[in-house]
């Protein structure tokens, strides 16, 4: 499938002779998983475009799910600065992880909190938020009350919501524009909601157009 444009025998390996691989979802970067390549897998991995390893725990050649299914397809492989780890970039079938988890890292050791401040995360957190009402209506909750007035509802509020970022706009200090932007963006995600458009569909869009 693929040709890549460095042979094994360039890398830098590790003292059992093996290149260490840093795989990874290509979509969201999620790091998947750690493991390790000989020649012989990495020049498998090439030519069929899917993840294989070299298990050292069997001491063979491991397609990544030949047994559970779970298949990596890769979409990059890209070599680090020294040459000494490899990073492939995967649609990942199923999960990473033999223990049924997405990735391998799900233990924390030490975790400070943070604010998760990637952007699209965020969008994609809400918008999973206001589907999740819409398939369990919560007592209350204002999102319920829009689904349940409806489209025309929604639209008035999306174009409501419109009209104000461009009054608060006029205004010198910037702090008025964010919260109707907020208000906005969530009319917005409301009425994707509604429609059953996600967010992957805008973005595949707006990524065409560059
Ligand atoms: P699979 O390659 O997904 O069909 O899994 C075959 C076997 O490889 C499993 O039973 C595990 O022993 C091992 N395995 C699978 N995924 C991982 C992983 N992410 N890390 C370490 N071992 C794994
Ligand atoms: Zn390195
Ligand atoms: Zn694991
Ligand atoms: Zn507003």
């Amino acid at each position: 499938t693929f040709e890549s444009s460095m042979s094994f025998d360039e890398f830098k390996l590790n003292s059992d002779g093996m290149l260490t691989v840093v795989t990874q979802d290509y979509k969201t970067n999620e790091v998947l998983m750690v493991a390790y390549m000989t020649k012989e897998a990495f020049e498998k991995t090439v030519e069929t475009g899917i993840m294989t390893y070299y298990s050292r725990s069997r001491k063979e050649l491991w397609t990544k799910g030949d047994t559970s299914g779970h298949y990596q397809y890769v979409k990059s492989l890209t070599i680090d600065c020294d040459k000494d780890t490899l990073l492939a970039k995967v649609e990942q079938v199923g999960n990473a992880c033999h223990t049924g988890s997405y990735s391998c890292f799900f233990t924390d050791l030490v975790k400070k909190e943070y604010k998760d401040d990637n952007p699209m995360e965020v969008f994609q957190s809400v918008y999973d938020v206001i589907m999740d009402r819409k398939k369990h209506p919560k007592e209350g909750s204002y999102t319920n009350y829009l689904f349940e007035k409806g489209i025309d509802k929604i639209l008035k509020k999306v174009g409501e919501e419109a009209t104000e970022i461009v009054i608060a706009a006029k205004n010198p200090d910037v702090e008025e524009m964010k919260y109707e932007i907020s208000d906005f963006l969530y009319h917005l995600m409301v009425l994707m909601a509604e429609r059953g458009m996600t967010w992957d569909e805008v973005t595949r869009e707006l990524i065409e157009r560059k």
